[in-house]
């Protein structure tokens, strides 16, 4: 490529909107640019990452045997009512209505789809296992479209489905996306983790992320400093005052349960894990009392007894709660054995008059004694079930933990039959006898990978690609166009690296060398050839790799050779 024709309008000043690094650098290395929030064009350069990117991803899902298709994005709503997931989504779905007032959404994920699309043709166990996947736009309505390409509204994702006729197939089938996203990710050069996670709106029972660890990711991980123990903290809270503004509006109400006694309600609130947190949300005359419990107890021993009895009036975090819009805070970090296990935060004051009949102390079943579930709560939800904080250790080995920031570049899942029940998607199996499909999915978030390598790989000049998905490897940079003989050089040189099928990028341009230089950097190539004054008369150039700023002089002859090194 000549950067003389490459439409690449770089820029001067980055937007203010852009907050971190790879956002920064897409729009200012002229990559992509905005449309709408969360939806952006990619211009040449970044259109060829992501398609080396993809090309990653498809040899690699094309090698364990999964085919590829491609699916509508526009999905009918009928299927989504039949699972049950036209409601449950929610307003992350963006719908649409044709001339007629039937309702479509554009896909955010294709479990839906696919698993009509194969349930009157996949009919025999003979015909399994069988994975499908597609590449392709998808579309969230994120509440928060931000940082770019990380969390965009529309973004590119390879979607990959599994069906297998039982559970053993399924860990099978798993295990073959699970290893395949390994040599993906290794492949794009990131530096990541797979790590357990919650398998949230999805559904589905054991379910990894690949986390690409980097500090402005959005998702808490913890990890083990003995073992390969790590874990996705989602939306955990921390256990502190100081709780970033985040937390609160990221949490996630993930079940309502019906609880008319207080056994019902202690019953719902226990804890399955050991070090857990939870918060639970609690719907008092309207107003929402928030009380997040953290700790190894036994949450009716915690939650209840302090939510209710909680009652030690300390400003928590004004600013915060007005930016939700509530009204004030009491923090009760009061009847836990250690204050540090336990906090409660209620929100709304008026919520503390209910509890007259309750006193606090640490004793089982004594503080919600008098109170009546109907009366003095109403609906009760339990959010955000997830791991542990900074202070614990390791479930696996004891050894400490600590908390990494990560972003989640692909996930991959083990569904077993909730689509296939509620879609009634079923094939006989040997005996004859239907039954559901035993399904996996798995997802890889292209365009988030791009960005992710670049959070991974920065400076303060620009962009390191790691080589197997950098725009073009190679720059060849001429200081002076005028110069005839350096040009000589340049176009040899770039005639025989494209003749040895290395993607080079030819800065034919008449500028100023260090605007070339600056631009070789900002864009990230990982290998730069200077042809300089001495070029001509000495015959060598000057090979630059970004990432280690090594430079070698090298005679002209061998530099092609050199660089395919
Ligand atoms: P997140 O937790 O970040 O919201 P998710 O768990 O909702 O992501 P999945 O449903 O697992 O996402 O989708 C598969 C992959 O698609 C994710 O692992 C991620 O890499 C990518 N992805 C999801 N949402 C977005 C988005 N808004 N922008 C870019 N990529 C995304
Ligand atoms: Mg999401
Ligand atoms: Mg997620
Ligand atoms: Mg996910």
């Amino acid at each position: 490529m000549l950067a003389s024709k490459l439409y690449c309008p770089t820029l001067r000043e980055i937007p203010a909107e852009a907050e971190v690094v790879s956002h920064q650098y897409m729009l200012k290395a002229g990559m992509i640019r905005k449309n709408a929030g969360g939806v952006y064009t990619f211009l040449p350069l970044g259109r060829r990452v992501v398609r080396k990117i993809e090309a990653i991803v498809r040899e690699e899902m094309d090698a364990t045997g999964a085919q590829e298709i491609m699916m509508p994005i526009m999905q009918p709503a009928e299927i989504w009512h039949e699972s049950g997931r036209w409601s449950a989504y929610g307003a992350e779905m963006f719908k649409l209505q044709d001339r007629h007032g039937n309702d479509y959404c554009l896909g955010p994920t294709h479990e839906e789809l696919i698993t009509t699309l194969v349930r009157n043709e996949l009919r025999s166990y003979k015909q399994m296992p069988l994975t499908l996947y597609q590449m392709q736009n998808k579309y969230r309505d994120e509440i928060r479209p931000r940082f770019g390409l990380m969390r965009s509204r529309e973004f590119v994702m390879k979607d990959a489905y599994s069906f297998d006729m039982d559970e053993e197939g399924l860990h099978q089938s798993y295990q073959v996306m699970y290893d395949a996203y390994s040599r993906i990710f290794d492949r794009c050069g990131l530096n990541y983790k797979p790590v357990l996670a919650d398998s949230g709106q999805i559904g589905g029972s054991r379910t990894h992320e690949f986390m690409a660890l980097a500090d402005a990711g959005e998702a808490d991980v913890v990890s083990c400093s003995a073992c390969d123990f790590a874990a996705n903290v989602e939306k955990a809270v921390p256990c502190t005052l100081d709780m970033p503004e985040e937390s609160l509006k990221e949490l996630e109400i993930i079940e309502t349960p019906d609880c008319s006694t207080i056994d019902d309600l202690t019953n719902f609130l226990e804890i399955p894990i050991e070090k857990t947190i939870k918060a639970v949300a609690f719907d008092v005359d309207g107003k929402l009392a928030l009380c997040m419990i953290r700790g190894d107890h036994e949450v009716n021993d915690v939650a209840v007894q302090n939510f209710v009895g909680g009652n030690t009036i300390e400003p928590a975090a004004p600013e915060l709660l007005a930016a939700h819009g509530l009204e004030a805070g009491y923090m009760s970090p009061i009847h836990a054995a250690d204050p540090d296990d336990t906090f409660i935060i209620i929100v709304d004051p008026t919520a503390m008059n209910v509890y007259n009949g309750v006193t606090g102390a640490n004793k089982h079943g004594y503080h919600y004694k008098n109170v009546t579930p109907s009366r003095d709560f109403k609906n009760i939800t339990v959010a955000t079930i997830r791991l542990m904080m900074e202070s614990d250790v390791c479930p696996v080995c004891g050894a400490p933990i600590h908390m990494v920031h990560g972003i989640e570049v692909g996930q991959v899942f083990e569904l077993g039959t909730k689509y296939s029940t509620s879609l009634q998607a079923t094939f006989l199996d040997q005996n004859g006898k239907a039954k559901p499909y035993v399904m996996g999915c798995y997802g890889i978030g292209v365009t988030r990978t791009m960005a992710a390598a670049i959070e991974q790989y920065h400076d303060e000049k620009g962009i390191i690609w790691p080589v197997n998905i950098a725009p073009y490897e190679v720059a060849i940079l001429p200081v002076s166009t005028k110069d005839c003989a350096m040009m000589d050089i340049a176009g040899t040189l770039y005639a025989e690296l494209q003749a040895a099928g290395i993607e080079t990028l030819l800065d034919d341009r008449n500028e100023r060398a260090g605007v070339k230089f600056n631009d070789a950097d900002l864009i990230g190539y990982p290998i730069r050839i200077t042809i300089g004054k001495k070029s001509a008369a000495e015959e060598t150039v000057e090979i630059k790799l970004r990432r280690t700023d090594e430079v070698e002089v090298v005679s002209i002859k061998q530099a092609a050779g050199r660089v395919r090194d």
